[in-house]
């Protein structure tokens, strides 16, 4: 189809549709025709695709998450239209910035969710038969304001620009029982459009609603709100995504979300497997079902409830199950491990909860190790006993999880686990969202990268001659955040200075609260000149914390009181700045990697599974600046030591540590002494007590933990050393450059394109 055709075809469907020209339409209506132009022009290689992957073996992803982002730029990206039909609408008087108002589609909390996204993108790009199953969430991820310093949480409604994306498929709506009353759960099918593939994957996600839209009985005897309550009821299951970021949430409402998940899922994989004309023996060499952490392993118990109303014996409904299911491991943290209890899980689908007790019963038969404990089910050891590989996200992740959280099972069923290092598209964080950085590439090596990330090493021999170029597109992309951010939260920056940006879900194990002790360290030195010529320097965080983590609320607070503090300072302003940018999101992200000139990377070593905003930084020519943890470790391995700047305890030297007081520390260095007090000498007010407690929680512990359990104290002065020792190389600007070219061209390894090809090789056998 040419670009004018196509054009021609939206022009079409906004008269039909809203009786409007292109010039007259508001983003919601260019959106919608515009989008509905493309998924038109989709179809043919959409069905094809579907076709073909019926005939034979197939992967699906299971994932309460998917954090999809804007879908709009993305898609015509990855069509390959996206900058024709920018000038075509251009010379329409239109301008497609027109839908950067549009809302991310944001059905996850953080990095898991992400992975998900990009896993489908690798696969329908490189024609992989990966298919996702998830939810359709009518709120996605709370959008987060900032008033006084604190979080905010507003309603996310993403459907606000409509859906044009998704297509509603009634014809294969199925029925989950629970006993809180049978839903219909509906799927709307999103097309995931693999890149200049002509491949389209399918996101299916399912939507809870009523078996019945209205009891008529009841709203003949004028009892109206009983009469909605059902509906009410079964709609709710899918109202909103949890904005639990591996804190579980204990609630029966998230089990109803979890089994509509799987038990649909299932479902409409039986189906297809009925249209194959095939025998439930063979589904195992048809479907493989990948588990995104635990959230929906009670596809296990499920799996064997369905099989076995098709008259299969529990222990074969079980061999099946250990032939379909493998299991990825997102945290070694105890305390993020889902369990269930049996009381609740009796209560939404008593049949499940029985299944796992014979599923425990036939697991400490095999292995004499427990899945149902304490009248709790341990959703990870069922994943674990139910699958045929469990896999970690990073080298030291997946060692990590062998050695501790699964030391046991690992002892019995060592041939079971095995690592796959987490990846991320090159085409939306590099392509899409850095076509400067993207062009400057291809000028050199061609545009091979974008399907095959690796080719990036040819850069090296051209290094030395591109350094003035990357510093040129480096500073564009501050520039362009700069403005971003202007409108965004009306703050001003300047992209002369250093842009140092900390970007992930707020958490105390990510230790944005160290980097903002370590500001306030930094401003100390300046202040008394024992810091100097410190080069001036944004620092920029981005990050939501779960509604219900009063913590990690505090410690957001305490980023925005610092920032106002310092911001305010006539001393320190001249050289820092701090600002807290709101809403960090896919679209944010986006905006904020290509202009990052440091990466910062700081969880106490052993915590972080993997990360993977460390890779999309680098891969837009941000060195790391962080500890010996999760991918950092392979990304220093690729890249070189001399290119980033690491630091702090080693894991080993952490897991050794027998008495650690950081009582000790805080007694013997004036200067960590001198900035942990400024949360209790009035430095910054403290109506609710949040920051005296963190002050607590860092000197003498809580009832759940001891003092300071994430090392802040320990390696704060590490910290401080490696951030001067990147602020004083910033200065030699060639070898800045060079340094953050060689994080470029070593940042193959880095591709979910990678990671999805082992996946199919290694795990599912495809
Ligand atoms: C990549 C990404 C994450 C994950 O970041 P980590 O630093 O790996 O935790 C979270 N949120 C968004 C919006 C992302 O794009």
């Amino acid at each position: 189809m040419t670009a004018s055709e196509r054009i021609a075809r939206a022009e079409e469907i906004l008269l039909a549709e809203h009786r409007k020209s292109l010039r007259d339409a508001s983003a919601y209506e260019l959106h919608s025709a515009l989008s509905k132009a493309c998924m038109l022009e989709i179809a043919p290689a959409w069905r094809a695709t579907e076709a073909r992957r019926a005939e034979g073996k197939r992967a699906v992803y299971l994932s309460a998450e998917y954090l999809m982002g804007r879908l709009v730029f993305n898609n015509l990206y990855c069509m390959d239209i996206l900058d024709q039909a920018r000038e075509m609408l251009l010379e329409k008087g239109v301008d497609l910035a027109l839908l950067e108002e549009v809302e991310d589609t944001a059905l996850g909390n953080g990095g898991l969710g992400r992975l998900a996204a990009c896993y489908l993108d690798s696969a329908a790009t490189h024609d992989l038969p990966l298919d996702g199953y998830g939810l359709r969430y009518r709120f996605g991820l709370f959008k987060q304001k900032i008033e006084n310093c604190r979080q905010v949480e507003v309603p996310d409604d993403w459907t606000r620009y409509g859906d044009p994306w998704s297509v509603r498929r009634d014809e294969l709506a199925v029925v989950v029982p629970m006993k809180t009353g049978d839903v219909r759960a509906v799927p709307y099918d999103m097309p995931v459009i693999g890149y200049k593939s002509g491949k389209i994957s399918t996101l299916r996600l399912w939507q809870a609603e009523s078996l019945q839209e209205l009891d008529f009985r009841l709203f003949n005897e004028q009892k109206y709100r009983l009469a909605a309550s059902r509906k009410n009821q079964a709609e709710d299951i899918t109202k909103v995504l949890y904005p639990n970021d591996t804190l579980k949430a204990g609630k029966q409402m998230r089990i109803k979300q979890q089994y509509m998940l799987v038990s649909a899922s299932l479902q409409d994989m039986l189906r297809q497997l009925d249209a194959m004309g095939q025998p439930l023996e063979k589904f195992p060499d048809l479907f493989q079902a990948q588990l995104n952490d635990t959230h929906p392993s009670m596809g296990i118990p499920e799996w064997i409830r369905l099989a076995e109303a098709r008259g299969v014996s529990f222990d074969q409904a079980l061999d099946l199950a250990k032939r379909i299911f493998s299991y990825t491991n997102h945290t070694v943290m105890p305390e993020a491990l889902e369990r269930w209890d049996m009381d609740v899980l009796s209560s939404v689908q008593p049949e499940i909860a029985r299944n796992l007790r014979r599923i425990d019963e036939a697991c400490r038969r095999e292995c004499g190790l427990g899945i149902v404990e304490d009248h709790q089910a341990h959703m990870a050891r069922l994943a674990v006993y139910g699958s045929h590989h469990v896999n970690g996200v990073a080298e030291i992740h997946s060692e990590l999880v062998k050695k501790t959280v699964f030391r046991e099972w690992y002892e019995k069923f060592p041939e079971k686990f095995v690592n796959v290092t987490n990846g991320i598209t090159q085409r939306r964080f590099l392509g899409l969202c850095n076509p400067e950085l993207t062009v400057l590439i291809k000028s050199r090596i061609g545009d091979g990268f974008l399907t095959d990330l690796p080719q990036l090493k040819n850069l090296l021999p051209h290094i030395d001659g591109m350094k003035e170029e990357f510093l040129q597109v480096k500073h564009e992309k501050k520039r362009r955040f700069a403005a971003f951010l202007k409108g965004h939260a009306g703050v001003e920056i300047s992209p002369d200075w250093i842009f140092d940006v900390q970007v992930k879900r707020l958490h105390e194990y990510k230790r944005q609260f160290l980097n903002a002790l370590s500001i306030l360290d930094l401003a100390n030195g300046v202040r008394d000149g024992s810091i100097r010529d410190f080069y001036p320097t944004v620092f920029l965080f981005g990050a939501k914390s779960a509604p219900g983590y009063v913590r990690a609320k505090s410690i957001i607070y305490l980023i925005n009181c610092v920032a106002e503090k310092i911001n305010a300072d006539e001393q320190l302003r001249e050289v820092m700045q701090v600002v807290f940018v709101p809403n960090y999101n896919c679209t944010v992200a986006e905006k904020i990697i290509p202009a990052a000139d440091l990466s910062e990377q700081i969880s106490p070593a052993g915590t972080e599974a993997s990360g993977t905003s460390n890779m999309k930084l680098m891969l837009n020519g941000a060195p790391t600046l962080g500890t010996y943890d999760g991918a950092n470790v392979e990304i220093v391995a690729e890249a070189g030591m001399e290119n980033n700047f690491i630091f702090g305890a080693r894991v080993e030297e952490l897991q050794a540590l027998r008495d650690y007081n950081p009582r000790a520390i805080y007694e013997a260095e004036p200067r960590i002494r001198k900035v942990v007090d400024t949360l209790v000498d009035g430095t910054f007010p403290d109506p609710d007590g949040g920051l005296r407690e963190l002050w607590e929680a860092l000197l003498n512990g809580a009832s759940w933990h001891r003092p300071d359990h994430h090392f802040l104290l320990k390696d704060f002065l590490s910290y401080q050393e490696a951030r001067l020792t990147a602020n004083r190389a910033y200065r030699d600007r060639q070898h800045w450059a060079e340094m953050c070219l060689k994080n470029v061209a070593n940042a193959g390894k880095f591709s979910s394109d990678r990671a999805v090809e082992e996946y199919a090789r290694i795990i599912w056998d495809l």
